[in-house]
């Protein structure tokens, strides 16, 4: 099994410790450790910024886990965390817009909010669809759900991070290398897992629509979204024609999310006779902050699981992956 996860110089250890932290440090902005403060939205993303950004910054996660983030509405107390912030990410592509006013109110002079979809996904590649349709204006916002998308996001918080605190460049660089090495290997696994998908029948019938992009790079399709734009359930006429839909394309079966639990699709399940895969976690990383599989690469490795089991194929690659933080993840998710 390969590992990511690197020895550090005895240099390294000692500043993380904070042991060099009265030789001072050449951070032009920050907290009164040196690190830069940052602030973050969903968890898949605060992961990526934890992982590029290591014990040199700190980072405060706004959206707990397990909540809907597309209509999070930030609390009053986010406003003290951003006035604070030097670096702000978000996803972008419209997907935090309250919390996005909230950071622009507030943010000190010289601190950057960065949108990081929105940075590395031209305009002329947005994609619209039942859940996030053109007429709304609201693109499909899910990137990260794409390693080579997850890269990208890492190499734009790599410059921003570079950018405010330039005497860290090369330790930011070298947690980027780390990060792309794993996004590598789980983009890999899933490349060949998904081949022991009998039939080819890379077929996706979600309830929250977050794969479109991973979709369209691996050659899978989506047959469809469940949920409605408004994000409550289908009306039972939009229920029907998805029952008509799903009988006639033999989907085998559906996927639900653990964030949005859903009667409905329960129903249409047993109305079809398709599997109802009720697991998918979205933007809920698995198991608690610390532990190894609470990182992008565990939560999108248990996404895939999910499904190319889901669909009969035997995902060995990826089981063997480690999906650790190579860097340790001291940001702070609320839960
Ligand atoms: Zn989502």
């Amino acid at each position: 099994m390969l590992t990511y996860r690197r020895v550090r110089s005895s240099l390294a250890v000692l500043a993380a410790a904070g042991l060099l932290a009265a030789c001072g440090t050449t951070t032009e902005r920050g907290n009164d450790t040196g690190g830069l403060r940052v602030v973050t939205t969903v968890a898949p993303i605060t992961s990526i910024v934890a992982a590029v950004g290591g014990d040199r910054i700190t980072i405060d996660g706004l959206v707990p886990e397990g909540t809907n983030s597309h209509t999070f509405d930030p609390p009053p107390s986010a406003a003290k965390v951003l006035s604070r912030a030097d670096l702000v990410f978000i996803n972008g592509l419209k997907l935090e817009e309250p919390t996005k006013s909230l950071a622009h109110a507030n943010m000190g002079q010289g601190a950057k909010l960065v949108e990081l979809g929105t940075e590395v996904l031209p305009e002329s590649e947005y994609l619209y669809d039942f859940s996030f349709p053109k007429e709304e204006g609201k693109p499909n916002p899910h990137l990260w759900t794409d390693p080579t998308y997850a890269i990208r996001y890492a190499a734009v918080v790599r410059d921003a991070l570079t950018a405010a605190d330039r005497g860290n460049a090369g330790y930011y660089e070298e947690n980027y290398v780390t990060f792309e090495a794993q996004a590598k290997a789980l983009d890999a696994a899933l490349r060949a897992d998904q081949a022991t998908i009998p039939g080819g029948n890379r077929e996706l019938l979600t309830y929250h629509d977050a794969y479109a992009y991973f979709a369209k790079t691996y050659g899978w399709k989506v047959i469809g979204a469940i949920q409605p734009r408004n994000f409550e359930d289908p009306t039972p006429k939009e229920v029907a024609h998805l029952i008509d839909q799903i009988e006639a394309e033999k989907v085998p079966v559906i996927f639900g999310s653990e964030v949005f639990p859903s009667k409905v699709l329960a129903e249409i399940g047993r109305a079809t006779g398709a599997r109802y895969e009720d697991t998918l976690r979205d933007d809920d990383l698995p198991g608690k902050p610390g532990e190894p599989e609470h990182s992008w690469a565990g939560l999108m490795r248990y996404d895939y699981v999910t499904m190319i089991k889901g669909l009969g194929g035997t995902p060995t690659k990826l089981a063997a992956l480690d999906t650790a933080p190579a860097v340790p993840d001291r940001a702070d998710y609320p839960q």
